[in-house]
């Protein structure tokens, strides 16, 4: 018999109403009581909560790290890992397991709800059965999931190519950069072509995060004291959000401030704010100056998967030209490279 485990760490999908009318989770008792059906499946399930249990919006890197110990802890005694977590974060949550656990042959599934599984309309029901369908999934006996995934309304996508992108539908998640790996209707459609195999592979855990990692979204009018004081505070790397496929101002000033954070031995690295397409250094001359002084390509990654692979690599390299090779490699199926 197939077995399970569940990590409850919060979100919507177990949350109640306080005396106040404010949603705060609550524990995994509930989920069990709405889901009868739960004890009819032919899988065995563990549950392990969290203490706390939390709202997605108060997770942490030392979270991350104890999320994928548990999985490295239990890895060999169970087929598949199903993670109930809010939808706020859940897109770094997925990026950031996808380079701790390496070489995954198990499916680690995140998935939650936009209503509370005591709602009538609630969704938690439908996500939470269908990915739990989909981790016990095996062929030949080994798994159709080898990788940390999303799922949510009857999708599964890659973790690190996912965003919440809708905050009001069910439908809360897209991956425009990367195929949908199963479609749920009737059938479960696996697109087989689009999932990633990890062969012969021994699972790799890494433990280490480190969160210096800034942030610099460009828009016009931009105020170089605001970008000096982002390129000079105290990080490693900054993920500069750029516009199109990866333009900037030619403004002399502004790349002057560039160059001088990568002198200093900082990692710049060049993601656009469009969600769909990918960064193009050089193809415009507003992108030619930002290749000639060493900004890197974050080529189509999302923003979650610049973030966590960011303090990824900084927890495994001291040096930053590790970092600054590594960054540009596809290495979790985060990104396509385009050049
Ligand atoms: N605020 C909630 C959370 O991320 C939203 C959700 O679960 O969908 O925990």
């Amino acid at each position: 018999m197939r077995h399970i485990f569940i990590i409850y760490t919060g979100g919507t999908i177990g949350m109640v109403q306080d005396e106040n009318g404010i949603f705060v989770p609550f524990d995994f008792e509930l989920i069990k009581k709405n889901l009868p059906d739960l004890s009819r499946l032919d899988y065995k399930l563990t549950v392990h909560s969290f203490d706390p249990i939390i709202d997605s919006s108060n997770m942490t890197p030392d979270i991350w790290l104890e999320m994928a110990r548990l999985i490295r802890d239990n890895y060999e005694q169970y087929d598949g890992f199903v993670i109930l977590h809010g939808s706020d974060t859940m897109a770094f949550t997925a990026s950031v397991l996808s380079f701790l656990l390496e070489g995954l042959q198990k499916p680690v599934i995140l998935s939650g709800s936009q209503l509370p599984i005591g709602e009538i309309r609630t969704d938690a029901r439908e996500n939470m059965m269908t990915a739990l369908e989909i981790a016990s999934t095996k062929h030949n006996g080994i798994s159709v999931i080898q990788e940390v995934c999303i799922l949510f309304d009857n999708k599964l996508f890659r973790g690190n190519r996912s965003f919440k992108y809708n905050s009001a539908k069910f439908e809360a998640f897209r991956s425009p950069n990367y195929p949908v790996l199963v479609e749920a209707g009737i059938h479960l459609k696996y697109n087989f072509e689009a999932l990633l195999y990890n062969g012969d592979k021994e699972l790799v855990f890494h433990d280490k995060l480190d969160n210096r990692v800034g942030v610099l979204k460009l828009f016009p009018g931009i105020r170089l004291e605001t970008i000096r004081a982002v390129l000079q505070s105290d990080v490693r790397s900054i993920v500069m959000e750029t516009f199109g496929s990866g333009n900037t101002t030619t403004d002399p000033a502004f790349l002057d401030l560039l160059k001088e954070a990568i002198g200093q031995g900082k990692n710049i690295l060049n993601i656009s704010q469009c969600k769909v397409g990918s960064v193009e250094l050089g193809r415009y001359e507003t992108s030619q100056g930002l290749k000639q002084i060493g900004v890197l390509n974050g080529y189509d990654m999302t923003f979650e998967a610049a973030i966590t692979k960011l303090m990824y690599l900084q927890g495994e390299f001291e040096d930053q030209e590790l970092v600054a090779f590594w960054v540009e490699k596809d290495i979790r199926g985060e990104l396509t490279v385009n050049d």
